[in-house]
């Protein structure tokens, strides 16, 4: 028997999770069992622990979009016992069982080795927020990264976090949005050459278009704070918009894409195939200094979930929360 994080739906359609001791027979059907060593929490995450299940297909459930750990067992010619592996995507976590477990099963298509240069650890501090972030490096750099500071807002969080110590490692000046002044001298431990206060971008503003600021921009928030950034962008430059931490709409006009050449680019990680998921996580372990990850882990185990998915929708979380699963 092993522990697993259960989300469970009473009558009523109340949720609750708490660790319980579970049979391997229980996990969902899969061709690669894992002995998962590290999960985190992700903004998804918070949405799946939390009251009225969020992104949950089935009950009762084990959540976690992500997980690291060794392979126990493989009915897959690519995969061996013992050989390191990650996921991200796929919908685990919401419609399959996911990595708040000590083990996991799940198709073989969904895992990715673990490139040379990043443990388990490591890849739990990057996890599906930092993939995310760095799928939206790649992006920037297909579209062309224009002279001029890169933006990242929600700099303080997990995918605001990877993103400043990836661009920075490039050589990118960084300039970071927060709305935690108290965060300032961690984005610039990271990489940050310029911390942005929230409001100093988000206030509203009648006029489309503003003095063309930023080279490229990785955008974390979404709503007002995208909307006013797409009227600061150099011409031709492009945002990869990421999440919506501050809201799912978009207040803007057209006039930053007709007059400046904008280039507004969607990023999901979920569904990435396997080749582009390979190259980002090569990339990870080349272009990402394994000391800045170390400086953005916060260490939890499974008995802490419930509360730290709260954490995380409400936008309390610094960093990365890295979820020892048998700690
Ligand atoms: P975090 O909660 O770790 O970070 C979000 C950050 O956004 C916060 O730390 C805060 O940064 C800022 N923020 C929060 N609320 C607001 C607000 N109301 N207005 C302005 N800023 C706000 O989440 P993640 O970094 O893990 O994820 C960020 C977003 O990206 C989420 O929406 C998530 O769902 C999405 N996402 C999308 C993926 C994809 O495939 N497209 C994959 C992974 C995540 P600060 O305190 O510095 O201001």
């Amino acid at each position: 028997m092993f522990n697993a994080l259960i989300v469970e739906k009473d009558e009523d359609g109340k949720t609750a999770a708490g660790v319980q001791r579970i049979e391997i027979d229980q996990l969902p059907a899969g061709d690669v069992t894992v002995a998962v060593e590290y999960s985190t929490v992700n903004y998804k995450d918070g949405l799946c622990i939390g009251p009225g299940g969020g992104l949950v297909r089935n009950y009762p459930h084990v959540p976690g979009i992500d997980f690291s750990g060794t392979v126990e067992a493989s009915d897959d010619p690519r995969y061996a016992p013992g050989d390191k592996v990650v996921l991200t995507g796929w919908r685990v976590g919401e419609v399959h069982w996911g990595g708040y477990a000590q083990k996991a099963r799940v198709n073989a298509d969904w895992l990715v080795p673990l490139p040379n240069g990043i443990d388990t650890r490591h890849a739990m501090a990057v996890g599906t927020a930092g993939f995310t972030a760095m799928l939206a490096v790649m992006a920037l750099e297909d579209h062309g990264i224009k002279d001029g500071p890169v933006l990242v807002t929600g700099a303080a969080g997990g995918v605001g976090s990877v993103a400043t110590a990836i661009l920075a490692n490039l050589g990118y000046d960084v300039a970071a949005v927060t709305g935690r002044p108290e965060t300032a001298d961690y984005l610039t431990s990271l990489g940050a050459t310029q911390i942005v206060a929230r409001e100093d971008i988000n206030e509203t503003t009648k006029r489309p278009l503003e003095a063309e600021a930023w080279g490229g921009c990785i955008d974390a928030v979404g709503s007002a704070m995208l909307a006013r950034v797409l009227g600061q962008m150099k011409y031709g430059a492009s945002v990869a918009a990421v999440g919506l931490a501050g809201g799912a709409d978009l207040p803007a006009t057209v006039i930053p894409f007709l007059l400046r050449g904008v280039n507004l680019l969607g990023i999901d990680s979920v569904m990435q195939p396997y080749e582009n998921r390979l190259r980002a996580w090569e990339r990870i372990a080349k272009d990402l200094p394994m000391a800045k990850l170390d400086a953005m882990i916060q260490p939890a185990i499974l008995s802490d979930l419930p509360d730290l998915g709260r954490d995380i929708l409400q936008g309390k979380v610094k960093g990365r929360i890295v979820v020892d699963v048998n700690g």
